[in-house]
C-alpha cells in the first residue's frame, strides 16, 4: 500500500498538468438550493411564474405557428420568475429554477407592502458561492422598477412546504367603478362578517363548481371621483375580491354593489400587504 500510494504521489508531482480537466471528483458537485425572499411587484401586467401559451404550453415543435403566443410559447414576455431566474441561473452556474410562491396575485394586481414571500430553488448549482446581496441589487436594476426583493437567505428545503401549506389573511386596496352614486357609503364602511362564493364564473372553467365562504373586514370606503371609491379590506386566504366588489351577478353575497345597492366594478387591485406573523422570516421583515 505505502509503495502504491507513493508512486502515485510521485507520478502527480512529475506530471501535474498532464490532465488539464478536471477529474469528476474534483469538479464541485450539482445541488439544488433553497433562497427564501419577497417580492414586491409593481408593474401590472407582470406574472408570478413564466405564463406558458395554453395553447402550444410552449413546446419547441409545437408552438411553431401557434396563433395565440405568435410562435412566442408565452404570453407575456416576463414574469417575476423570469426577471429573478435569469439573473440568479447563471450566477449559480444552474440551468433551472424553481419558483415557489405563498400564493399568487392576478397577472393584472400589484403586490405592495412588505411582499409576497416565495423560495426560489436553484436546481443543480454548480457554484455554491454567490455574494446574495449583490445578486439581489443586481436583480431589482435589471427589472428596472418592476420588482422589489427583500434580502434573499439561505433555507432548507421544507421552507417550500411551510409557504404551500400556510394561509394568510391579506390587506387589498381596490378602485371601485360604480354605475350610479350610491345614497350612502354606511353599510358598506361598516360590513364585517361572512360572504358566500360560488366559483366565480371567469374561473369556472378550470376549478370545481362550488359555494365557499369567507371573512371580510371593509376597513374604509371613500370616494376618490365621479363614481368611484377607494375601498380598503382585509380578507381571509382565498376571497375572490374582485367578485366581492362586483358581486358576479348574485354568485358572491353580500357584496359591495349589494351594499350600496348600485352596480360596482373593481377597476384597480392591489394586494396591501400579506399579514404573515413576524417570526416567520429568518431576517425577522
Ligand atoms: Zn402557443
Amino acid at each position: 500500500m505505502r509503495c502504491a500510494r507513493g508512486i502515485a504521489s510521485l507520478r502527480r508531482v512529475e506530471h501535474p498538468s498532464s490532465d488539464p480537466k478536471p477529474t469528476r471528483r474534483e469538479r464541485s458537485p450539482r445541488r439544488n438550493l433553497y433562497f427564501e425572499s419577497r417580492y414586491r411587484k409593481l408593474r401590472r401586467g407582470l406574472p408570478q411564474t413564466i405564463f406558458w401559451c395554453p395553447t402550444c404550453k410552449g413546446d419547441r415543435r409545437r408552438r411553431e405557428g401557434c396563433e395565440p403566443c405568435q410562435g412566442f410559447g408565452k404570453l407575456t414576455k416576463e414574469s417575476v420568475q423570469e426577471l429573478i431566474g435569469r439573473r440568479m441561473l447563471p450566477a449559480f452556474g444552474a440551468r433551472t429554477g424553481r419558483f415557489h410562491g405563498a400564493g399568487r396575485e392576478d397577472i393584472d394586481v400589484l403586490m405592495l407592502g412588505k411582499g409576497r414571500p416565495f423560495v426560489f430553488e436553484v436546481v443543480g448549482a454548480r457554484n455554491p458561492n454567490v455574494d446574495l446581496e449583490a445578486l439581489r441589487k443586481e436583480i431589482e436594476q435589471r427589472a428596472e422598477g418592476a420588482i422589489e426583493l427583500a434580502p434573499f437567505v439561505p433555507v432548507r428545503k421544507d421552507r417550500v412546504a411551510y409557504w404551500k401549506q400556510t394561509n394568510f389573511e391579506k390587506v387589498y386596496r381596490a378602485e371601485v367603478a360604480l354605475l350610479a352614486e350610491p345614497a350612502s357609503l354606511d353599510a358598506a364602511v361598516a360590513f364585517e362578517g361572512k360572504v358566500t362564493q360560488r366559483t366565480p364564473q371567469r374561473v369556472a372553467h378550470r376549478r370545481a363548481d362550488l359555494d365557499r365562504e369567507r371573512e371580510v373586514k371593509v376597513l374604509s370606503v371613500e370616494r376618490i371621483g365621479d363614481l368611484r371609491l377607494g375601498l380598503r379590506m382585509q380578507c381571509q386566504h382565498g376571497t375572490y375580491v374582485k367578485e366581492f366588489v362586483s358581486g358576479d351577478e348574485g354568485r358572491t353575497t353580500p357584496s359591495l354593489a349589494s351594499l350600496l345597492g348600485v352596480e360596482a366594478r373593481c377597476d384597480l387591485l392591489d394586494v396591501e400587504e400579506i399579514l404573515t406573523p413576524l417570526s416567520t422570516f429568518a431576517d425577522g421583515v
